[in-house]
């Protein structure tokens, strides 16, 4: 077990945490990053990011953020691939603790863990995740060619995640528990002009259906929350829409959340309630939550870390 000490502790390898590292780096902060859970972040997760600025045609989200990765490392950052598992905040310099016992210490601390998709938590969704049930059409649409399937949720992404399915599925059916859509109008009106999507209306998604041997998911138990009524849907692939989850459990009673669980910054600041700890990227983004914006926020977090640092005079 090691002890490592930096002016800069970043925890979180998306584009928050890859960002906040190459300006900590550049300034001469000698930054640590650990990893975390999903090195890369969400990103990796994806297929063609075509909106984040540099490049003129699309680009692969794990290349992308290989690249990220890569600078910053070439400017000095010193990557650790761990998970932490315990934080002390309550003093100066700020403690991390690996999963394998090992100790990181920063004189200021930027958490830059990212957001987790939300599932539903029925038993069933776990046994099909993989074979059929999944939370990002992006990455798995591709097994579902010329197949039907179902998106659970009624928000911006469950819209964005039907239309692009649209472009593989045979068939595309979205799910929502109630009887409008929160998505952004422009969004629900391509989606109910679209000839390939049908919508299910107040349903909630009771369990999923399939074979055991092998693992197959062949469709949905619905259950219509006006009427009570149950129903079966065939599906050969579900995804699940319904949001995210901040990754900030293990900042709980230190750093204050708001009511959805994301770490409360000041506003045009990346700035918690802790001086010197920092927040960057989804885990304190509800609104925006793109790369390029979590991007942005971690070259604040470094930059605000780096002024903190001159103020306390080290
Ligand atoms: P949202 O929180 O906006 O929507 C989640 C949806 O899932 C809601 O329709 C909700 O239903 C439904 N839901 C939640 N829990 C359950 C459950 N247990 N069972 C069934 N349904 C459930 O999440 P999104 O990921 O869609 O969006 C998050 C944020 O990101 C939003 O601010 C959105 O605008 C933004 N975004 C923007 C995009 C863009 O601008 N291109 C793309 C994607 C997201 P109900 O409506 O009943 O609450």
């Amino acid at each position: 077990m090691a002890t490592y000490h930096t002016k800069a502790l970043i925890l979180g390898s998306g584009a928050a945490g890859c960002t906040a590292a190459i300006y900590a780096a550049r300034a001469s902060l000698e930054p640590i990053m650990v990893h975390g859970m999903q090195p890369g972040g969400q990103l990796t997760i994806t297929s063609d990011v075509e909106n984040f600025p540099g490049f003129e045609h699309a680009v692969q989200g794990p290349w992308l953020m290989e690249q990220m990765e890569k600078q910053a490392a070439h400017v000095g950052t010193k990557i650790f691939h761990d998970t932490i598992v315990k934080v002390d905040l309550s003093k100066r310099p700020f403690t991390c603790t690996g999963d394998g016992g090992d100790i990181y210490t920063g004189d200021t601390l930027i958490i830059a863990t990212g957001a987790s998709a939300r599932w539903l938590g029925i038993p069933s969704e776990k046994t099909f995740q993989g074979f059929g049930v999944s939370a990002c059409a992006t990455c798995d649409g591709f097994f579902f060619k010329n197949k039907e399937v179902v998106v659970i949720g009624g928000g911006n992404s469950a819209v964005e995640e039907a239309l692009y399915l649209t472009n593989l599925a045979s068939k595309v059916t979205l799910i929502h528990r109630r009887d409008s859509l929160r998505a952004e109008k422009i969004g629900q009106e391509r989606l109910f002009k679209h000839p390939k999507v049908s919508v299910i209306w107040d349903s909630a998604v009771e369990e999923f259906l399939g074979t055991e041997n092998p693992t197959n998911l062949t469709g949905v138990r619905l259950k219509n929350l006006k009427t009570d009524a149950v129903s079966e849907y065939k599906a050969d692939g579900a995804f699940v829409a319904i949001g995210h989850t901040p990754n900030t459990q293990l900042f709980t009673a230190q750093v204050t959340l708001d009511d959805d669980k994301y770490i409360v910054t000041r506003p045009g600041s990346t700035t918690t309630n802790i001086p010197g700890v920092f927040a960057a990227g989804d885990v304190q983004d509800k609104i925006f939550r793109q790369a390029v914006t979590a991007a942005g926020t971690g070259c604040m977090a470094a930059l605000e870390a780096e002024r903190f640092l001159l103020a306390a005079g080290h």
